[in-house]
């Protein structure tokens, strides 16, 4: 059989394993961390830094393809990677996504809406920024922001300093504050083959920058949801993309907004665990395997909860309720803010109707 790689033994890596296992692969991770959540679920794991050029080679060696469950990988290690191994997604994807401006860059070259956005590095170009975006705006920091990190609102041009001072000196962007009715994403798929496949899409709400919640099905109209699935596969196909993405969507008056777009599984396509047929894990493990894609449509609504922190406390209330399928990550400290597991809550039609 073969082995799968995959880089980063967090929450996804482990569900991507499991999913890999379930078809008969076996899996090696790559880790810097110590006992990692998918420790216990993958065939083999190497703790090793990405500055580790003997490490990288070995993992390559021992197995047949590379994927990822986060985009932050460090170039050099890539290029040794990609030198023994394909990586899929690939690239581009990848090198895309790492920087926000480069993204939305991409995006609206390919004639997508974005927040209105400028590139600030500095007070000077901060200041133009805002007098061009106008506000309210927030500052981001143009890579390795996730969960609402490095990121600052400004409710006006008196914010801007303090604002600034929270990039920290790292390179940032301005976006205009995008004033929108509620959030959707769009889980794709592409097969090695060129085969789109989407997930109907999902509703989310974030708390404090992080998600909370994805709702199945999300409130859009029949021309809505046609437009978000048309826009991922636009995406998907202009990069060559092989494996899932998560293409994160503002709901506005004057259409659909790309917020950001996400190189693999994603936290608003965990419902897919328990509404499809073929989850977004075994999904993005077909494609970069090279296998058909599944069709992915829905058989349950499902509501997803993320459980975040003390949320952890309540899984034996939770695991008394009926049609709620946990998921939990294997995380022995509960800090706040890290996702120690999710709920999905099938909505299973009452018997009779
Ligand atoms: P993720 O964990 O999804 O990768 P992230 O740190 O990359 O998060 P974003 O997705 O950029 O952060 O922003 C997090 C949330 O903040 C968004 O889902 C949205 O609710 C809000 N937000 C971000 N940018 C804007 C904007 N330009 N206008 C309005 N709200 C925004
Ligand atoms: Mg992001
Ligand atoms: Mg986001």
């Amino acid at each position: 059989g073969s082995v799968i790689g995959i880089l980063g033994g967090g929450q996804l890596g482990r569900m991507l394993s499991v999913a890999a296992s379930r078809l008969g692969f076996r899996t090696h991770i790559y880790e810097p961390m110590e006992n990692p959540p998918a420790a216990h679920v993958a065939d083999r794991l190497t703790t090793a830094s990405y500055d580790d050029t003997e490490a990288l080679r070995a993992f390559a060696a021992s197995v047949d393809v590379i994927t990822y469950e986060f985009e932050n990988i460090p170039t050099a290690a890539l290029d040794l990677l990609e030198a023994a191994r394909p990586i899929r997604p690939n690239r581009r994807a990848l090198a895309i996504s790492q920087d926000r401006i480069s993204e939305k860059d991409f995006l609206t070259g390919l004639g997508l809406t974005t927040a209105p956005y400028s590139a600030v590095n500095g007070m000077d170009e901060l200041q133009a920024a805002l007098s061009r975006i106008g506000a309210p705006a927030i500052l981001k920091t143009t890579r390795l922001g996730y969960d609402g990190k490095g990121q600052a609102r400004l409710r006006g041009p008196e914010d801007a300093e303090a604002a600034l001072a929270a990039m920290a000196g790292a390179p940032a962007v301005l976006e205009g504050f995008v004033t929108f009715s509620h959030e959707v994403s769009v889980i794709a798929a592409r097969g090695l083959d060129g085969s789109v496949a989407c997930f109907d899409p999902g509703e989310n709400v974030h708390r404090d920058g992080i998600l909370h919640s994805t709702t199945i099905p999300a409130r859009l109209s029949p021309a809505q949801r046609s437009d978000a699935v048309l826009l991922a596969a636009r995406i998907l196909n202009a990069l060559d993309y092989v494996g899932v993405m998560g293409v994160e969507l503002f709901v506005t008056r004057q259409g659909l907004l790309v917020n950001e777009i996400a190189p693999r599984v994603h936290n608003s396509g965990h419902w897919t665990q328990n509404g499809c047929a073929i989850d977004q894990f075994e999904q993005h493990i077909r494609a970069v395997a090279g296998w058909p894609l599944g069709d992915g449509s829905r058989h349950s609504d499902v509501v997803m909860e993320n459980l975040i922190g003390d949320d952890i406390l309540r899984v034996p209330e939770i695991a008394r309720e009926r049609n709620a399928a946990l998921h939990l990550y294997g995380k022995s400290e509960a800090r706040p803010g890290r996702k120690m597991g999710h709920v999905n809550r099938v909505q299973v039609p009452a018997a009779g109707k």
